[in-house]
């Protein structure tokens, strides 16, 4: 739409997509209004909206991924969280324990990630384990500790569904529902999230391409959910020096074929302690809008994820650092970033 397009002009754009039978979705921009449509088993004439008033232009997405698409929008989406709005320029960071384990053990990681300067809390409460018999998370009480963190805090909560069967839950106290790496394609799950009216963090399938990766995107926003935020944690490959290889070159891959936002998780990227700090920094570096970091208050002693977890002090050193990272990018990016 044209950027003084108001919402009457926009309503008729959408009554003529529904009148041919097919679905308009209302992407929001800063500057304009993007209207991307779906349900269309062929091509659609450019001619059939161009005459209305207030288009700016027709255009045909050519990927296979239509609604995440830059082409659909050219401007970045900046999805907020809890206030937070993840990729508009800012730094943001989110930090807490591979899976929430105890009251105690959520406030006191709280509390250390906000002082280190997070925005956001992780923690998971539904954890998807590769053992049956490995702790497999406090449930409903995790979802009420970290419910209490958030009011002590003012952290905005970032927690995982594993299954359509408990979404509902985990949706109602989450402020942003993280899809893991092994549910990526689950695509009964994909639907459940496009239905939410919650953030959804999209984390890489472990083997999947970036065309795959895209198009579970595609499956929420398909559904009506726009707000889903991408994340990279690393791949399976031949190498056995981390427990997975942390792709970076996806983040500006993605950038250039969708608008949007991506951070990066260098905990599950890399599986190591020691490797943590200089795949952030170099995330940041590599245009990372932000990042997700596993901190536990004595991560010897964690029920998961121990050996790739830092302490307190070590994410506060990697806060800092990164808050650097960032500056010197800021102050060197010749076009600001656009952001809804
Ligand atoms: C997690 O965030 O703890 C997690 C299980 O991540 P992933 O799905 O990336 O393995
Ligand atoms: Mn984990």
């Amino acid at each position: 739409m044209k950027a003084h397009a108001g919402p009457a002009e926009i309503a008729r754009v959408c009554e003529r997509i529904e009148s041919l039978g097919f679905k308009p979705h209302i992407i929001p921009g800063e500057q304009r209004t993007a209207i991307g449509i779906t349900g269309n088993n062929s091509p659609i004439d450019p001619a059939d909206f161009e005459d209305l008033p207030g288009v700016a232009e027709a255009i045909r997405v050519s990927k296979p991924y239509k609604l995440v698409s830059r082409e659909t929008k050219r401007e970045n989406t900046a999805v907020t969280v809890n206030g937070v709005r993840v990729g508009c320029g800012d730094l943001v960071l989110c930090g807490g324990p591979c899976s929430v384990e105890s009251r105690d053990q959520i406030l006191e990681c709280a509390h250390a990630v906000k002082a280190a300067g997070a925005q956001l809390l992780r923690g998971g409460a539904y954890k998807p384990r590769t053992s049956p018999y490995s702790f497999q998370g406090l449930g409903e009480a995790g979802l009420r500790y970290l419910a209490e963190a958030r009011e002590a805090t003012g952290l905005g909560i970032v927690t995982e569904a594993i299954d359509v069967e408990t979404f509902d839950l985990v949706e109602s106290y989450a402020d942003c529902v993280q899809i893991g790496a092994r549910n990526m394609q689950n695509f009964s799950l994909l639907r459940r999230a496009g239905r939410s009216r919650k953030p959804i963090l999209l984390k890489r399938g472990m083997s999947s391409t970036l065309e795959e990766f895209l198009m579970a995107a595609e499956y929420i926003l398909a559904d009506g959910n726009y707000n889903v935020i991408l994340c990279e944690r690393g791949v399976r490959t031949f190498a056995d020096h981390t427990r997975n290889t942390l792709d970076l070159s996806v983040v500006p891959a993605v950038q250039s074929l969708s608008h949007l936002p991506i951070i990066v998780d260098p905990s599950h990227g890399t599986g190591k302690r020691d490797k943590v700090l200089p795949m952030a920094l170099a995330a940041l570096a590599a245009g990372a809008a932000g990042l997700i970091v596993e901190v536990h208050p004595n991560p010897e002693k964690a029920l998961s994820d121990g050996y790739q977890s830092l302490d307190p002090a070590q994410f506060a050193e990697l806060a800092e650092d990164c808050r650097a990272i960032s500056a010197l990018l800021t102050s060197r990016r010749r076009v600001p970033v656009l952001a809804n």
